[in-house]
């Protein structure tokens, strides 16, 4: 089939979702216009919304639409379309291709956010000349998309819950899990919990560590320090040529990258050391991702 016309994804987050009418282009697919509402926990629930959107982006774009890319959290299993797990969102074996499809009467395409949104920054942001690479946002979690021999594999990547070694204990039932220390929601409990002060978020504690705050450059090392040993053993195992930061976390940009680099540098001895690089798509990503596997399918017919 030739190149499509236009998509509809949908991103479904943690707290919200994101929907958008994507058109594919010469540079890469774009959104054309974008719709937000809070997630809803629950599998139909989460249908039932997926549903309105798509007729919502159906309704504005005046042409037709040929399919559904839908991404969500949790463990997916891409090859029968169910979710087959969220803890945050409440889901067990949850069939969502077929009851999308059933829903809106187009074909849908499934897959998991994380690893839609490495194949975005693959295809259209700042993996697009690598073949092995990790693509890791850091948000209120951590996981990652490993891109292996230029194809995103379908591995759970779950690099935010290997156990470094600092004994904390994790949502997940570990202790010393890298998200434990490093998510943005880590670093900025972790502050809370050091200093009695209430912050906005990580990026907030990022401001204080360059203000001088000795209590935030604290929390911030020990971040850095989980983050580079999370990374240093997947450079064991993939030997990856860079990993590209995104999420909330990468906003801040070098306050992140120059000590982590730092850090991996202190810390390497026969890995290779990956550059860091940081991610082009932000918060655009998953949904752009969710795109790509909707016109993948399409042309797979
Ligand atoms: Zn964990």
């Amino acid at each position: 089939m030739a190149r499509t016309g236009h998509v509809i994804a949908v991103d479904v987050g943690g707290t919200g979702m994101k929907a958008a009418l994507v058109a594919d282009g010469p540079d890469g697919v774009r959104a054309v216009e974008q719709r937000r509402r809070p997630t809803r926990p629950g599998g139909d629930a989460v249908v039932e919304d997926v549903t309105d959107l798509v007729e919502e982006l159906r309704a504005a774009s005046g042409r037709p639409v040929d399919a559904v890319g839908l991404v969500v959290p949790g463990i997916v299993d891409e090859a029968k379309g169910t979710g087959v797990y969220s803890a945050n969102l409440g889901w067990t074996d949850y069939p969502f291709r077929e009851r999308v499809e059933a829903a809106t009467g187009l074909p849908t395409a499934f897959g998991h956010d994380v690893r839609a949104g490495g194949l975005a920054e693959l295809r259209q942001g700042n993996a697009r000349d690598l073949v092995d690479a990790v693509i890791m946002p850091i948000g209120t979690g951590i996981a990652a998309a490993l891109v292996l021999g230029g194809q995103v594999s379908s591995a759970p990547g779950e690099v935010g819950h290997v156990d470094v070694g600092h004994g904390d204990p994790c949502g997940c039932g570990q202790t010393g899990c890298v998200e434990a220390r490093a998510s943005s929601a880590a670093i900025a409990r972790r502050y809370t919990a050091r200093t009695g002060r209430r912050v906005a978020g990580a990026a907030e504690v990022a401001g204080l560590l360059a203000a001088g705050d000795p209590d935030a450059a604290v929390v911030w090392r020990e971040a850095v320090d989980a983050l580079a040993r999370g990374i240093l053993l997947v450079a064991a195992l993939l030997g990856p040529q860079a990993v590209v930061l995104g999420g909330g976390l990468a906003l801040a940009g070098p306050r992140l990258t120059d000590p982590l680099g730092a850090r991996l540098d202190e810390l390497t001895t026969f890995q290779r050391r990956p550059e860091l690089r940081l991610a082009a798509l932000g918060d655009e990503a998953g949904c752009l991702g969710a795109a790509l596997l909707a016109i993948d399918m399409l042309e797979e017919r």
